[in-house]
């Protein structure tokens, strides 16, 4: 687990843009369990977060200065900001926002790469249609949340597994699933037999370890496992591998992992449809947001102890 010596906050001025940059100030920073993978120093999809280094986020900000062609003071836009105040960014990195169209922290949510993560990871990797028993984990998380709707939007039957009976009823109540495990009291697998009686078509995994394998225990033929993320085993020493993947011969099933940004050049294409959704109030999006940058070790922390509900932001700024 990463703690609180593991960071330094550190003063230093804030420089004019060069050219093709953009001087932003940070305003919302999305909280990501990918951020314990940039910590690590092994080789991964992005190199590693150095020490000494500003801590890698995405998020939104405002221009205060550009000397890029497509960026003026008080636009707002999405990007790398880092967990700084104020950033120098290369302005081919950024994305244009329009606060008109959706509230500024839904661009780090449903709206940003979270959203994008579960309707690629679902559409594309799992292949969700209607009929099908589809069965998310972490699902009052924030892609959990979205992919879980999405499914239901599909129609999809949806199974969500999460920590707790709170977040079960939100699962349930709240987000539409049709039913919630709650994987700290119950026994997953047990579970899973009597809610899914023919099976799993897509299982959307977010955590890995022993709800992995239960899943797998539980599978239809041909079934889809979407490896969204393993949250469980992302502090762990000794990373825990599927024992049950011999289901994967006897379902004549598929197991494919993806990473988000493979579908960048699409985003336009789903936020698009996501924001008709959440327009005719068919997707909800739950931010949950903590006021101060310097809040952000122990926020971090919040993923893993799973004390939150939805998006975990931090809001670094209020917008001019
Ligand atoms: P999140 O679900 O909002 O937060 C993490 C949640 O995981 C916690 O709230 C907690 O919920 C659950 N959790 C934590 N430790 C756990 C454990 N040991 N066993 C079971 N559940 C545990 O986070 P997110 O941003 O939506 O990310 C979800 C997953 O998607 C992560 O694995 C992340 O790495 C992955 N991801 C992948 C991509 C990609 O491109 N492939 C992109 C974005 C995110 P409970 O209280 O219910 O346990």
């Amino acid at each position: 687990m990463p703690n609180a010596q593991n960071w330094r906050v550190v003063d230093e001025p804030v420089h004019e843009p060069a050219d093709g940059e953009v001087l932003l100030k940070t305003l919302y920073l999305s909280i990501d369990p990918a951020m314990r993978g940039w910590m690590d120093d092994r080789p991964s999809y992005l190199p590693p977060v150095g020490t000494g280094e500003v801590m890698r986020a995405l998020g939104v900000g405002e221009v205060i200065a550009s000397k890029h062609r497509n960026f003026e003071p008080g636009d707002y836009v999405s990007g790398m900001p880092g967990v700084q105040t104020f950033a120098c960014v290369d302005g081919n990195t950024l994305t244009k926002i329009d606060p008109e169209l959706a509230p500024l922290p839904k661009y780090t949510s449903v709206l940003g790469m979270t959203g994008m993560t579960a309707y690629f990871g679902l559409f594309e990797i799992g292949e969700a249609k209607s009929g099908d028993t589809v069965v998310i984990s972490a699902a009052s998380g924030a892609v959990g949340s979205v992919a879980g709707q999405l499914a239901k939007i599909a129609g999809s039957r949806t199974v969500g597994i999460a920590g707790g009976p709170e977040k079960c009823a939100y699962v349930r109540d709240e987000l539409g699933f049709d039913v919630a495990i709650d994987y700290r009291n119950e026994n997953v697998y047990a579970a899973l037999r009597t809610h899914c009686p023919n099976g799993i078509n897509v299982y959307f995994d977010n955590v890995g370890g022993e709800i992995l394998d239960a899943c797998l225990g539980n599978l239809a033929m041909h079934a889809r496992v979407v490896i969204c993320g393993a949250i469980s085993q992302y502090n762990a020493e000794d990373v825990r591998g599927p024992s049950n993947y011999m289901m994967l011969l006897i379902k004549r099933a598929r197991m494919e992992g993806f990473l988000v940004s493979d579908y960048y050049a699409e985003y336009g294409k789903a936020a698009r449809e996501m924001a008709a959704w959440l327009r005719e109030g068919k997707l909800h999006s739950h931010e949950d947001i903590v006021e101060g940058i310097d809040r952000f070790p122990e926020t971090l922390l919040r993923l893993f102890t799973g004390e939150h509900l939805g998006k975990l932001v931090i809001e670094v700024a209020k917008p001019s």
